[in-house]
């Protein structure tokens, strides 16, 4: 990508977890390349190497709320900008909940629908109540503006704004991104082409025992190879399921990901449809099952794929293999097309990412 003298400073604010801090720092790298100098500010949790960014700056906030009241971002960027020549002053801040665009669709929707009595609210900023009140059966109604997603779909978010989320992982214990198991690559390496279902939930999604061992059976059901992602520090497997799979599968606690998904022996990803894992299945052409939880886990396959049916050893060998699955691989392989096409000169993608850069020049 060219490279444009503007010679302004843009914050970047992740929501510190790992699908958010990629995504900004893949922003923060194009909007380097158009000549931005960026300066990408973090909590102490979760946040990512900058020796692997030596031409970003980083900026520490503290966790949680102060007594003054003002916010973290806020009193960090004020003692920065205090302290720093006009030249380099933060000229426009890019800020993190909304990064996914089915996620701010719908959220950018919901007022609307308020206003319409689509949704009938009580005077509550959760949008969980807006749900308390709604019967199933209008729960499987199709949201007005908004088709395919029903309101059951509706993403909820208790993270309403950065702070909110700040002074909530205040309390959290874990500080730091997971260290990929590169033993999967070479595992791959054995497997014939499109064989493998990679199984991932991404970083947030639990699972319980018996999701764990229904899971465990589907994929023992399935006769498929696969690569398991499980998160869990002790994974006890249902009795016998490592006598059936044998060689055929292989559990890890993460992995390289995009790697994983560009290595030819995979042919199905089974997900949970997080924003980040399914452009990133998307990308490669790799047909999705969905498991969605939360949030806007909920958006995304609606847009795209198919849910996990049951049974799951089923459902796995359609998708992998069968004559029913062949619309659904057919179709993954044309949205690679289509992404690809997206981010040449002049196409929408390319297009957009300069309207952004337009748009942050003209304040
Ligand atoms: N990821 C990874 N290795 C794994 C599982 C996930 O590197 O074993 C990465 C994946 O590539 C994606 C991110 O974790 O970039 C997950 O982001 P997403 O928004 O999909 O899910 P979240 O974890 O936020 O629910």
């Amino acid at each position: 990508m060219e490279k444009q003298l503007t010679s302004r400073r843009l914050a970047l604010v992740p929501c510190p977890f790992q699908g958010h801090i990629t995504l900004m720092l893949q922003l923060g790298v194009i909007l380097h390349s158009k000549g931005f100098d960026i300066t990408v500010a973090h909590t102490d949790f979760n946040f990512p190497d900058p020796s692997n960014y030596p031409d970003f700056e980083f900026l520490e906030m503290s966790n949680g709320f102060n007594v003054n009241g003002k916010s973290p971002l806020q009193e960090s960027l004020a003692r920065k900008m205090e302290k720093e020549d006009q030249n380099s002053k933060i000229s426009c801040i890019i800020y993190d909940e909304y990064i996914s665009a089915t996620n701010m669709l719908t959220h950018q929707a919901i007022p609307t629908l308020v206003k319409h009595d689509h949704i009938p609210i009580q005077c509550n900023n959760q949008t969980s109540q807006i749900f308390g009140i709604r019967t199933y059966s209008m729960m499987l109604e199709l949201v007005p503006g908004l088709q395919p997603l029903r309101f059951k779909d509706l993403p909820i978010s208790n993270f309403r704004v950065l702070d909110d989320l700040l002074q909530l992982i205040a309390k959290a214990h874990d500080s730091s991104l997971l260290k990929e198991d590169q033993s999967c690559m070479s595992c791959l390496d054995k497997k014939a082409h499109s064989s493998v279902i990679y199984i991932s939930l991404g970083r947030i999604a639990f699972m319980d025992s018996k999701e764990l061992e229904e899971m465990a059976w589907g994929l023992a059901n399935s006769e498929q190879p696969f690569l398991w992602v499980v998160r869990m520090d002790s994974v006890s497997l249902p009795e016998g399921f490592q006598e059936i799979v044998g060689e055929r599968g292989h559990i890890v606690k993460w992995t390289p990901q995009k790697k994983v998904l560009t290595h030819s022996a995979v042919g199905g990803f089974w997900s949970h449809c997080g924003w980040n894992l399914t452009v990133e299945g998307i990308s490669e052409g790799v047909p999705l099952i969905c498991q969605p939880y939360f949030g806007d886990q909920r958006v995304n396959p609606r847009y795209l794929s198919q849910s996990m049916g049951r049974p799951i050893g089923k459902a796995i060998r359609t998708l992998m293999v069968g004559k029913e699955g062949e619309p659904t691989r057919q179709r993954a392989k044309d949205l690679k097309v289509k992404i690809e096409f997206s981010m040449k000169q002049s196409s929408s993608s390319y297009n957009s990412l300069n309207e952004l850069v337009d748009l942050i020049l003209s304040f």
